[in-house]
């Protein structure tokens, strides 16, 4: 039997890979512009980064991640990139650098989870980190950037959802009411849902289960919560937010509802969802975290950032055409061939031609499919120091020095 590739794995192809170096480019020039510098992290992490780093109570640690033991330690895939990034601010000390610091990443995540349209078990995702920020201005500038970058890759039938979901002290309160509002119909919810309760009940909020989220509707939940009750500090925090996204012209709404998947946020949530695409409809996610790098052994450092699905951003963006290269060397000398190849390639020019020199008539057909310009390089041409040029779009052909050539607009 032939091998497949893994079940929620797939290939980008290459008609495929424009797209890829489009999204790739369009974040490297918008996140330049605010100073954001790259960082690459390794894929597998020790384990425990992710336990103490996402959170215990989470489905990404609890059951979603790929763990390996190698002579006797504990390896994972990174399920998500925010705790490898961390990891590296505070292995290399970079809280000792004036803050703020601001890194983007991109690379392959991993979570075990049932494939289906929109979700992957190996998928992409480009995400910022912010650090050592404590006003709402930071916060404001990643959902920013964020709005900048999608606008920059042509998506704006996206709604911006943000919620605040305070700190410890205010969050106290709205759990008791969330789990007494949850208390007559908990033995009908999800097996995670009942673990959630006691563990970290907000994000029964989050669940995706229909059954679940049938009965929150039944039940009228929603309406029956009043949202986290947020203490001076959080609540100036949040109007500051809102304050400056005005000011930005970024618009947004806000839902009280929204928690995030992960254990370590504090204040700030946001969401951005794509009105056109199905049930996985969220494209980007994130919010503060103020408490993470303590979590992790780290001094006291207030942090802000995003994730955003790159297979997502991928299917709203209209597919790009895989460019026409510049020139087809169409000849049946191998030796001349390879040398003008190299010489205009040096130049700049794209340049190919067929390998096993066939008649010049199935060259031409190849040209015409692939390339902008044929060159004719038969035996007049060598003989005579000419290049007989031929504009594959007009089909009209003339007789070029290699200056000439040089001079055709790429
Ligand atoms: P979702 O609610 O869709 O499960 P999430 O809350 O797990 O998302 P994050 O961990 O915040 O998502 O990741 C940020 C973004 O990464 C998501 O908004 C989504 O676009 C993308 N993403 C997350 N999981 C997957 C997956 N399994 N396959 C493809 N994209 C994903
Ligand atoms: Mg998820």
């Amino acid at each position: 039997m032939s091998i497949k590739a893994p079940k929620g794995t797939k290939d980008i192809l290459p008609e495929e890979i424009e797209n890829w170096h489009f999204i790739q480019k369009t974040a490297e020039d918008v996140f330049l512009k605010s100073n954001f510098k790259e960082i690459r992290t390794p894929i597998i992490e020790e384990t425990d980064l992710f336990e103490r780093g996402v959170g215990d109570t989470t489905d990404i640690v609890n059951k979603e991640m790929y763990t390996f033991t190698k002579s006797n330690r504990s390896l994972t895939l990174r399920p998500e990139n925010t705790a490898g990034v961390v990891r590296a601010y505070l292995e290399h000390n970079m809280y000792r650098e004036s803050p703020p610091v601001k890194l983007w990443y991109f690379g392959p995540m991993f979570r075990y989870e049932r494939p289906q349209a929109g979700r992957q078990r190996q998928f992409h995702q480009i995400g910022v980190e912010m650090f050592g920020v404590q006003d709402a201005s930071a916060d404001a500038e990643c959902i920013l950037l964020a709005s900048e970058f999608l606008k920059g890759l042509g998506l704006n039938d996206l709604t911006v959802e943000i919620n605040s979901l305070g700190c410890d002290k205010c969050r106290g309160e709205y759990k008791e009411q969330l789990k007494k509002a949850i208390a007559p119909f908990l033995d009908k919810l999800c097996d995670d849902c009942k673990s959630r309760y006691e563990k970290n009940p907000l994000r029964i909020l989050d669940c995706k289960n229909e059954t679940c989220t049938k009965l929150f509707e039944e039940h009228d939940l929603k309406n029956s919560l009043s949202g986290v009750k947020l203490c001076d500090e959080c609540a100036i925090h949040y109007k500051n937010l809102k304050e400056y996204l005005n000011a930005l012209n970024i618009n947004y709404v806000e839902n009280t509802f929204l928690v995030r998947g992960l254990d370590y946020y504090t204040k700030t949530v946001f969401e951005i969802k794509s009105n056109s695409l199905g049930s996985q409809n969220a494209v980007c996610g994130g919010g503060r975290y103020d408490g993470l790098l303590e979590t992790l052994g780290g001094p006291k450092t207030p942090a802000v950032g995003w994730a955003m699905g790159v297979e997502r951003l991928n299917s709203l963006i209209s597919v790009k055409k895989v460019d026409l290269i510049d020139f087809f060397i169409v000849s049946n000398n191998p030796t001349e061939t390879l040398k003008l190849a190299v010489k205009l390639r040096e130049h700049g020019f794209k340049v190919e031609f067929d390998y096993n020199f066939r008649k010049f008539a199935k060259q031409l057909e190849k040209a015409s499919k692939t390339a902008k310009y044929a060159i004719i390089l038969g035996e007049d041409e060598i003989k005579g120091g000419y290049y007989t040029v031929k504009n594959l779009a007009v089909s009209s052909q003339e007789k070029l020095s290699f200056d000439e050539v040089l001079n055709i607009k790429k």
